[in-house]
């Protein structure tokens, strides 16, 4: 396998607050994770970002608060919301997040890699149309679906995002095509920002269907999300043959994030990739690229990606041994969520 990690340090240059839970280090540390691994020398390679093309980012944001976002890193700094800021270095790592992602499905279609993982900050699937939100400027996963359904002229693009919360941006951006199929599993909206991706939010006109969201209980771990994979993702897959999978790697569907309440382990989050790529391996040659969206645990980011790039690369993996006990409330409460989505969203997949 010929894997590529996307990467540059304008990522880690980008700072919103001292303290601020989405930081730099959790980068330095998952690269440092990476390089003790022996992983690049076992066919992952570190793939420079290039800036995205402004054209591009113009289908899916708008021009004036791009330019804003540009601005405001250009007078070294200024907020959006409490939470999301810009410092001089974010309009610059945005750019080469979302080039990332470009440049990494384009080696993929030319064949020059195999799959990817795009490792960047700022991450995306919160950023709307013309509004920063949520730790999120330019969305990155839409950036690269948007590129393979005009430039790479693919019809069926599956967008699969683990984050615990809902990819509220990505979402929205495909809502009304089926050229991409959006599936999200995440911590329930009524408790959990941003309060949205419930199961009745399945897309609109030729897009109907192709929006599937999956919440969560608090507390949900493996059994809530091997029955997400076995009775939608799966079965939905196979209908649609997707000719890519983009996958929004939030690591904060682990037990120990701070800022979440799902119930998975390490060895939880190595299940569900290694399902997407058999999916991406089964429909799409292989092509599967990530982006690191969420994830607030230094030490969960880390291992958690050095496992996605082991079972990206085809190598074996050993997640550390982690108990977590998922009650039965959860599971009986996401048997009935998948039974209200799958009443929803039948016409299109059951
Ligand atoms: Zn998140």
């Amino acid at each position: 396998m010929r894997t590529d990690l996307v990467y540059h340090d304008s990522f880690v240059r980008h700072e919103m607050s001292p303290g601020h839970p989405e930081s730099p280090e959790r980068l330095i540390h998952t690269m440092k994770e990476i390089r003790e691994s022996g992983l690049l020398t076992e066919g992952v390679q570190v793939i420079q970002a290039e800036p995205a093309g402004l054209e591009e980012i113009y289908e899916l944001h708008d021009r004036a608060y791009i330019k804003s976002i540009q601005e405001k890193s250009e007078r070294g700094g200024g907020y959006y919301t409490l939470d999301t800021a810009v410092n001089g270095f974010t309009y610059t790592a945005a750019l080469h997040a979302a080039g990332g992602g470009v440049l990494a499905v384009n080696r993929i279609l030319e064949g020059v890699s195999d799959n990817a993982f795009v490792l960047c900050r700022p991450p995306g699937h919160h950023a709307e149309y013309d509004r920063a939100f949520g730790f999120c400027f330019i969305n990155n996963i839409a950036v690269a679906a948007n590129h393979l359904i005009t430039r790479g002229e693919l019809e069926r693009v599956l967008v699969v995002d683990y984050d615990a919360h809902h990819g509220n941006g990505t979402q929205n951006t495909f809502y009304d095509t089926d050229r991409v199929l959006y599936i999200g599993l995440h911590q329930d909206g009524r408790t959990l920002f941003p309060g949205s991706g419930f199961v009745q939010e399945i897309g609109k006109g030729a897009g109907r269907g192709y929006t599937v969201n999956v919440p969560m209980y608090p507390g949900a771990g493996r059994r809530s999300y091997d029955l997400a994979f076995s009775e939608i993702i799966e079965p939905i897959a196979e209908e649609y043959k997707p000719e890519f999978v983009l996958v929004s790697a939030g690591y904060d569907c682990h037990h120990r994030d701070p800022l979440t309440m799902l119930g998975l382990t390490l060895d939880d989050i190595d299940m569900m990739n290694r399902r997407l790529i058999k999916i991406a391996k089964r429909y799409s040659k292989g092509r599967i690229t990530y982006f690191l969206e969420g994830g607030y645990d230094i030490e969960v980011v880390s291992i958690g990606t050095r496992l996605t790039l082991e079972a990206l690369a085809g190598a074996s993996s050993s997640p550390p041994e982690e108990f977590q006990h998922e009650s039965d409330t959860c599971i009986s409460h996401t048997k009935a969520t998948i039974d209200e989505l799958k009443k929803e969203i039948a016409p299109s997949w059951f």
